[in-house]
């Protein structure tokens, strides 16, 4: 991926580096056009000028709606329960580990099953949620009896610090303003030696359609997958390291995405959609009284077979043959679909 060299509004967020290359121009929904910037130094994408905190949450919030409003109440109940089921994978990869975490806190936890898999694992363990969105926060506190934290992962509580075994952010890196403060402060949060896991997208598959844009027809693209940071392999481990994590598992999969050409192929099916600046304001006009998550029923979500609390066994069985990663490739490649981190908070190293 070449770009033009570009004078940029602020250094990359993870190497500090001062010049940049301009892959593509993107517009997040009608809020702001901007670009998206590549680290020549460590290879990271990120939006430039970024967003500012207020933009953030209105731009989040609107994608949350636009999401919640596109998927029937039949296909949310099964989102839940692959996530119970990879919440159950990941439980039992900690165990086979000797790793049984008591104080758990779930960043942008979503509904909210990722954990209840990890409880079904770890019956006595802690959970707690912290979500930028009020709404979500709640429903999460109502739901499981989680201890909900409405707040952002960029900006310390110290209440919270050294409270935490474990750290879990799923699909979250990618849409922070501030990575490094968010990696120090998650670090900050965490007991020594406790751990950190994350899934986040590969950066250069995910920058390639609005870069193919940019590259066929010189037009903006959306950005309504609300993405502002595209990692690289190399470059994330890096980070994690400096700021005092030691990698258990890290490692990439999903290669069906790259198998069709992301990342790599210059083909125009590939290509984001031009920007037609999309409304988010009347988007949450419009709809901010309509969505509710109030109608989902646990005990109907988790009412399957293979969930029995009696014969964990079967479940952690099932939800292996449905989640198992057969296919681990160094994250340095940037091949396949996501990122899969575990890390360990240096017992040496404190900030
Ligand atoms: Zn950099």
């Amino acid at each position: 991926m070449k770009g033009k060299p570009v004078e940029r509004t602020e250094n990359c967020r993870v190497c500090n580096e001062r010049t940049g290359e301009v892959i593509a121009e993107v517009d997040y929904w009608n809020i702001k056009t901007t670009r998206l910037v590549k680290c020549p130094k460590c290879n990271h994408i990120q939006l430039d000028p970024m967003l500012s905190d207020s933009e953030s949450a209105k731009g989040c919030y609107a994608y949350y709606l636009e999401e919640a409003l596109r998927t029937t109440p039949k296909e949310q109940m099964s989102n839940c329960l692959r996530n119970f089921r990879r919440g159950v994978v990941f439980g039992y990869s900690l165990k086979r580990k000797k790793i049984s975490p008591r104080s758990v806190l779930e960043v942008g936890p979503g509904l909210g099953y990722f954990s209840v898999g990890l409880k079904f694992v770890f019956p006595d363990a802690d959970i707690a949620v912290m979500d930028i969105n009020a709404e979500l926060a709640s429903f999460n506190e109502d739901h499981h009896n989680y201890r909900s934290i409405h707040g952002v992962p960029d900006i310390f509580m110290p209440e919270f610090k050294g409270t935490f075994d474990l750290v879990i952010a799923r699909d979250v890196i990618e849409h922070v303003n501030e990575i490094s403060a968010v990696i120090e402060n998650i670090n900050r949060y965490l007991t020594p030696g406790g751990y950190f896991h994350f899934i986040t997208p590969n950066g250069r598959e995910d920058a390639w359609r609005s870069y193919l844009t940019s590259l066929f027809t010189n037009s903006s693209s959306e950005l309504l997958i609300n993405h502002v940071n595209y990692y690289d392999g190399k470059g994330l481990g890096k980070l994690l390291f400096q700021k005092g994590f030691i990698p258990v598992d890290y490692y990439t999969y999903k290669i069906k995405t790259t198998l069709s050409g992301l990342g790599w192929k210059k083909h125009k099916r590939l290509m984001s959609p031009v920007s037609v600046r999309k409304d988010a304001d009347l988007l949450i006009r419009e709809n901010a009284m309509e969505v509710s998550c109030a109608g989902l029923v646990k005990e109907k979500i988790l009412n399957k077979w293979y969930i029995r609390d009696r014969a964990k066994w079967i479940t952690a069985a099932y939800s292996l043959y449905q989640h198992f990663n057969m296919i681990r490739i160094n994250p340095g490649l940037n091949i396949g679909h996501e990122f899969y981190g575990l890390f360990q908070k240096s017992p040496y190293i404190s900030h």
